[in-house]
């Protein structure tokens, strides 16, 4: 019997059902036979018993539609889960990753979808048997079933081979209950049963491999590669028998069998492993492709391209996004709630004084903002790092919605854009007046000023209106510009009319509370957590992993200095329910550092140690290179081989991700990853990156990537001049700047700030005889813009920052300073852009056979107009 399940069924999709009736004759003669019936039927009964208990979550899903009530200009995510058994399906996946989603990602793109492929097996070359790669898959299906609808997008292979059973101690016990698992069943049998089966989806696909191909297997490779392909075991042969029936019967129409042939083994030079070859798989990519295509049509129906997708619209996304995430999470608080939503209402806030006021109000100046009596002062909420700030705005934001008032709130730090002053407050000012703003005149030195000015001039308007607004900020001090001298000097005193203004800071930031501090403010400030808030929150937490500290552990948590701060608590929290040995949980506990800074660099530390990827530091340390965040589709890629052009495998980024998850948020549809906490980045930076030369080394890095294999032009154009910057990569960001295509769609005055920033710093005031005027030859000044990507010549570019000029207003010619001269005279000078020798009018007048170089508003504002033109690289 069992002789004859190895050898001779070649166990095809096309046989099964004779096979299957077969089985049914010879079953009471066998024993072996029944053992294994029994087992495999036990199995399903339990998979029956637990989709019953999914039936309730079935019909809220179809209750609640597949389309999406989000706003149908924003972008989405889609997540295909690629679900296989691990060394049967290499060519399969390799088809899919190489031809069929390179194809659909363009597909969703036209569609304004983003595209995730999750394909764990992908790179990894064995089986892998840690409790940690159950987790890891489970978790990744979870991820897909939130994103999508509660309907995600789910491949299954399914070949001659069942794959992994883990034994019963191998599987956690949380896993167990969290996915009603069924013991004696496979790792990927569970995946079908959590993706696809219980639930029903709509939106998976199953593809059936016919084994036939196996036995044109060459002869020599026989022993090696059928073992690999085809499972010898029965009560697996058995499971797999049954699993393909049942799907048939329970998907209908999402059961797709296919054939290919043998092609040949290949030999890996060097390490001589070998590789199964297959052909004739375009059919088989051509279905999957239909397939999805066809489910994302129907999930998504409205989605509509979007080339220009407007950065406005994603950040209001993705702070809406922040701001429903955190206010999930709110422990106490009330009244403090409850005062500061009184004040939003209009209402004089109970029990806070009024206090600042002071008569250094020269930043917020008082007269230029025009303050009427009666207009309204400002609130500020401030507190310790760590303790909570943002979860209070953010459920303030909810609870205001709630009162029907108008609420504009921003989160410093959600996002990469969100830092950036000059953006926060353009889309405050057009959310706010509700008028669309006008791009910034070229002869505009200040944006902030041009916004300022703005928002001014709207103020007596909305004095008079009777809508309640009120503006949120929180986590001022984390604005770039936090310590310049101009920080907050877009924040009106007083609020007109029906607009009220929270804001708040972290209680060390001096120079936040020194500007505030200007005028009159309520204050209200975070209180520290008191013993039995904390008792309950860690109670609480740990005991959503059926877990619990005895008395005299919690008491001596409790009796730590930190105590009262929630982020300290948190971060125990953590650290304790991820400590396996509960015996020397008290000698761990005394261990653990009782100040936020020093649990976080052991936090840190530990990442790195337990890591058994070999990436994790890497991974930590561009994360904390980044600014703002990198997309998680590019820290893969990052951690991949930048050179080869190939990704971290699926699974070893799932890992690291599933350890760094409670410190880190991902924002957007593009999945900026961050952490959580700026607490956290600057425990990064004070553990990780602390060798200058090797931060260095993260930024070139990076910059290489979006250089060289990124094709995101809207994240190129963010990332590439920062980290340019960063790594002094001074020629390289030239280069972009003026060349690439990817820098077009950069306004004029971000692309002048880079070049003013690596201009010569000497002077070059053309009254002094050894200052020469920059040139350009004819042939030069007659071809396209050597300093910006753009379509006018040469002779009508800013030599500086390859702005336009404009032929109306009197050309400020740009010169060299005393050392750049050196070489030319009055009669001879060097052409600007090719170097080669042209002819001058020793008088200055006459444009002989060539053209003066030229500077434009920005670049020759002030001192800028006698500074020396050339841009240096190193
Ligand atoms: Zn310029
Ligand atoms: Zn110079
Ligand atoms: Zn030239």
């Amino acid at each position: 019997m069992y002789k004859r399940y190895l050898y001779g069924d070649g166990p095809g999709a096309k046989q099964e059902s004779t096979q299957s009736s077969q089985t049914k004759q010879e079953k009471s003669a066998d024993s072996v036979q029944d053992i294994m019936t029994t087992a495999v039927t036990k199995c399903w009964e339990k998979v029956e018993e637990s989709c019953d208990r999914f039936k309730n979550s079935d019909v809220l899903q179809n209750a609640r539609g597949p389309t999406d009530k989000r706003k149908q200009s924003s972008w989405k995510t889609v997540r295909v889960f690629v679900s296989s058994t691990f060394t049967d399906f290499f060519n399969e996946r390799e088809v899919l990753v190489k031809k069929v989603f390179p194809e659909l990602r363009e597909w969703c793109e036209d569609r304004s979808l983003y595209l995730v492929e999750c394909d764990l097996r992908w790179g990894v070359p064995k089986d892998s048997t840690t409790s940690d790669t159950i987790y890891t898959c489970m978790e990744e299906i979870d991820r897909c079933h939130s994103e999508n609808e509660g309907t995600p997008f789910f491949i299954n292979l399914t070949g001659e081979r069942y794959g992994w059973v883990p034994s019963d101690e191998e599987v956690p016990v949380d896993i167990k209950s969290q996915y009603d698992w069924i013991s004696g069943t496979s790792i990927t049998f569970m995946e079908i049963m959590h993706g696809a089966y219980r639930k029903r989806n709509p939106n998976a696909v199953f593809f059936l491999r016919d084994g036939e191909f196996c036995k044109d297997i060459p002869k020599e490779y026989y022993e090696k590669f059928y073992k690999r392909f085809v499972d010898a075991d029965p009560v697996q042969k058995e499971h797999l028998r049954v699993l393909k029936q049942k799907l048939r019967a329970r998907f209908p129409d999402q059961v797709f069998p296919y054939s290919c042939q043998m092609e040949g083994v290949t030999e890996e030079i060097g390490t001589g492993r070998a590789t199964l070859k297959l052909k004739g798989l375009d059919d088989f990519a051509e279905k999957v492709q239909t397939f999805l295509q066809g489910a994302i049509s129907r999930t998504y129906p409205d989605q509509k391209a979007d080339k220009n997708p407007d950065p406005e619209l994603q950040e209001m996304e993705n702070q809406r996004l922040f701001m429903e995430k955190k206010s999930e999470f709110v422990a106490g608080r009330e009244d403090l709630l409850k005062t500061m939503l009184s004040y939003a209402k209009g209402e004089t806030p109970v029990g806070l004084q009024l206090t600042g006021g002071n008569d250094k109000s020269f930043v917020r100046d008082p007269v230029y903002w025009g303050l009427e009596k009666g207009d309204n002062p400002l609130l500020c909420l401030s507190g310790p790092v760590g303790y909570g700030k943002s979860t209070i705005m953010a459920k303030l934001a909810q609870e205001a919605e709630k009162c029907g008032i108008a609420v504009v709130y921003h989160f410093v730090g959600c996002s990469s854009d969100s830092r950036q002053t000059e953006k926060m407050y353009r889309r405050i000012i057009q959310t706010i007046t509700g008028e669309e703003l006008d791009d910034m005149p070229p002869e505009e030195q200040d944006c902030m000023k041009f916004y300022k000015d703005k928002f001014r001039n709207c103020l007596p308007r909305l004095r008079k209106d009777d809508k309640a607004i009120l503006l949120l900020i929180d986590a001022m001090n984390e604005l770039v510009d936090n310590n310049a001298y101009s920080h907050l000097s877009w924040l009106p005193p007083m609020f007109p009319g029906k607009i009220r203004c929270i804001v708040s800071t972290a209680d060390n930031h001096f120079p936040t509370l020194h500007r505030l501090e200007e005028h009159p403010f309520y204050h209200a400030k975070m209180a520290a957590l008191t013993i039995e808030d904390a008792r309950l929150i860690i109670t609480h937490t740990l005991a959503r992993f059926n877990k619990r500290l005895a008395p005299d552990e919690m008491d001596l948590i409790l009796s730590q200095g930190c105590v009262d701060n929630p982020l300290w608590v948190w971060l125990i929290t953590e650290e304790l329910r991820l400590f396996g040995d509960f015996r020397t949980l008290s000698t761990k506990i005394k261990s653990i550092s009782v100040s936020v800074d020093g649990l976080l660099a052991s936090v840190i530390k530990r990442l790195i140690l337990d890591d058994d990827t070999g990436y994790m530091k890497k991974a930590v340390s561009v994360i904390g290179c980044s600014q703002g965040g990198v997309p998680v589709h590019d820290l893969m890629n990052l951690l991949g081989d930048i050179d080869q052009k190939e990704a971290l495998p699926a699974l070893y980024w799932a890992k690291i991700r599933r350890h760094i998850k409670p410190y880190v948020r991902t924002v957007g549809t593009r999945e900026y990853l961050t952490y959580s906490h700026s607490a956290i980045s600057k425990a990064v930076e004070d553990t990780v990156l602390t060798s200058k030369d090797e931060v260095k080394t993260y930024h070139t890095t990076l910059a290489d990537y979006y250089l060289t294999w990124s094709t995101d032009k809207y994240i190129n154009v963010e990332m590439v001049p920062y980290h340019c910057t960063q790594a002094g990569l001074k020629q390289r960001l030239i280069n972009f700047l003026r060349k690439s295509p990817d820098s077009v769609s950069m306004p004029d005055f971000v692309r002048a700030r880079y070049f003013q920033s690596m201009r010569c710093k000497n002077l070059a005031d053309p009254v002094l005889p050894s200052i020469q005027d920059a040139v350009i030859c004819m042939a030069c000044s007659m071809k396209k813009s050597t300093f910006a990507p753009r379509f006018y010549d040469n002779k009508s570019s800013c030599v500086v920052c390859g702005s336009q000029i404009f032929g109306h207003r009197p050309a400020v010619r740009a010169h060299y300073c005393a050392f750049h001269s050196v070489g030319q005279s009055e009669r001879i000078g060097k052409c600007h852009v090719c170097e080669n020798v042209v002819g001058k009018d020793p008088s200055r007048k006459q444009q002989l056979g060539m053209a003066y170089g030229q500077l434009c508003d920005r670049c020759s504002f002030g001192n800028d107009a006698k500074k020396c033109c050339l841009i240096l690289s190193d």
